[in-house]
C-alpha cells in the first residue's frame, strides 16, 4: 500500500513541535525547539514571537530528519486547541500556509487528543484509560461511545503548573517539577497540606498556596516540603485515577504529559494498575511532553478517516475541549 506522509505542528504553548509521521506509524522526525522565558512562567506573546522565528529552521531541521522533500508531504497538521492564544496562532499560520502552498488538505487537531493517540501508538496501548499531566493540563480520560470522556480534571491550575510556579518561588532551577522530585528525596516528613479532590475533579491551588506560606514561614525543610507537595499531589492524581480505572474496567493505565517523568507518580501508577490486574503504560519522555510528533501522527489518522480542516475552519480554539472532539478513527 502506498504511504502517506503527515507534517504536524505543535505550538500551545513553550515548546515550538515539529513532526514527521507516516500512515504505517512510523514516526520519521520529532524537532523541537523550546522558548526560555528570561525570567517568571511562560510570557504567550515572547514564546509566539520565538515560535515565528524559530518556525523556518523546525521545520527545515524535520524535513531534513525525514528526508522528504515538499512534495512528499501529502497532508499538513497543526494543533488547533486548547492552548496559548498567541502560540497556536502562530502555528495556524504556518500550517495553512504550508497546506496552500503544498495544494495539500490540513487537518486540526485537538492537542490533548494528540496525547493520548501518540501514547497509543508508542506503548501498543489499544484502549487505555489515559492520566494526562503536564505544565498546562491535568484530566483522567478514556474512549467511550465515539469520544475521549473527561472522567476528571482540575478546576483551576494543572498540576505541571503547580509545580513549576513553586520551585520558581523556592528559587529551584526551571523546569520545576524534576527539581522538586530531586529535592524530595531527601524529604522525610510528610507536612499537611491542602489534599482537594472535589468528586472526581481535583485542585492544586489551595495546595500552591499552603506550600508557598510554608516557604515563607521559614521552618521547615525544603526537601520535606518537596516531598510533602509530591505526596499530596501525586495522592489525589492515585485517587481519581483508581476511581475511573475501576469505574471503567479498562485494562491498561496509560500515563502522559511531562510529569509524567516523574518516578514517584509512575510507582503511583505501577501500584494502581497492578491492583486492578491492569498494565501500566508510560509513554517515551519524548513524546510525553508537547511535541510535534504526536499532531502528525493524530493528523494522519484523522486524515485517513476523512477528517479535513478547510481553511475557512481553521481558526483556533485556546479552550478546545478534549470531549467535544469526534473520534472517528476509533469504533
Ligand atoms: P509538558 O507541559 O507536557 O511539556 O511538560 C512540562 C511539565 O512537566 C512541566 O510542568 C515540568 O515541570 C513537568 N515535569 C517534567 N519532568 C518532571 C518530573 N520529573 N517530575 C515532575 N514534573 C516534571
Ligand atoms: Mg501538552
Amino acid at each position: 500500500m502506498e504511504q502517506l506522509i503527515c507534517l504536524g505542528i505543535e505550538s500551545t504553548a513553550d515548546n515550538l513541535g515539529v513532526g514527521v509521521a507516516r500512515s504505517d506509524g512510523t514516526i520519521l522526525a520529532n524537532s523541537i525547539s523550546t522558548h526560555v522565558p528570561e525570567e517568571g512562567g511562560i510570557h504567550p506573546r515572547e514564546a509566539a514571537r520565538h515560535h515565528a522565528e524559530q518556525m523556518g529552521n523546525v521545520i527545515a531541521e524535520a524535513m531534513e530528519t525525514a528526508g522528504i522533500q515538499k512534495e512528499g508531504i501529502d497532508v499538513i497538521g497543526f494543533s488547533q486547541g486548547p492552548g496559548l492564544g498567541p502560540c497556536l496562532r502562530t502555528g495556524a499560520t504556518a500550517a495553512r500556509a504550508l497546506a496552500s502552498y503544498l495544494e495539500v488538505p490540513l487537518v486540526g487537531v485537538n492537542h490533548c487528543v494528540a496525547h493520548i493517540e501518540i501514547g497509543r501508538l508508542t506503548t501498543g496501548a489499544l484502549d487505555p484509560l489515559t492520566l494526562y499531566v503536564s505544565g498546562g493540563n491535568t484530566m483522567v480520560t478514556g474512549f467511550e461511545a465515539g469520544r475521549y470522556r473527561v472522567f476528571g480534571e482540575t478546576l483551576d491550575i494543572a498540576v505541571g503548573n503547580c509545580l513549576d510556579t513553586f520551585a520558581r518561588e523556592a528559587g529551584l532551577e526551571y523546569p520545576g517539577g524534576p527539581a522538586v522530585e530531586k529535592m524530595a528525596l531527601d524529604g522525610a516528613t510528610l507536612i499537611p497540606l491542602p489534599y482537594v479532590v472535589k468528586g472526581m475533579d481535583l485542585s492544586f491551588s489551595g495546595l500552591l498556596t499552603a506550600a508557598s506560606q510554608e516557604l515563607r514561614d521559614g521552618s521547615r525543610r525544603l526537601e520535606d516540603i518537596c516531598f510533602s507537595i509530591q505526596e499530596v499531589a501525586y495522592g489525589m492524581l492515585g485517587e481519581v485515577t483508581e476511581r475511573a480505572l475501576a469505574h471503567t474496567g479498562k485494562r491498561e493505565l496509560l500515563l502522559t504529559g511531562g510529569v509524567g517523568a516523574n518516578r514517584r507518580l509512575r510507582s503511583v501508577i505501577s501500584s494502581i494498575a497492578d491492583e486492578h490486574g491492569a498494565s501500566a503504560k508510560f509513554v517515551p519522555i519524548q513524546y510525553a511532553t508537547d511535541n510535534g510528533a504526536m499532531i502528525a501522527w493524530t493528523g494522519m489518522i484523522a486524515h485517513l478517516r476523512g477528517v479535513r480542516t478547510p481553511i475557512e475552519a481553521s481558526h483556533i480554539d485556546s479552550r478546545w475541549r478534549l470531549d467535544e472532539v469526534e473520534v472517528p478513527w476509533r469504533d
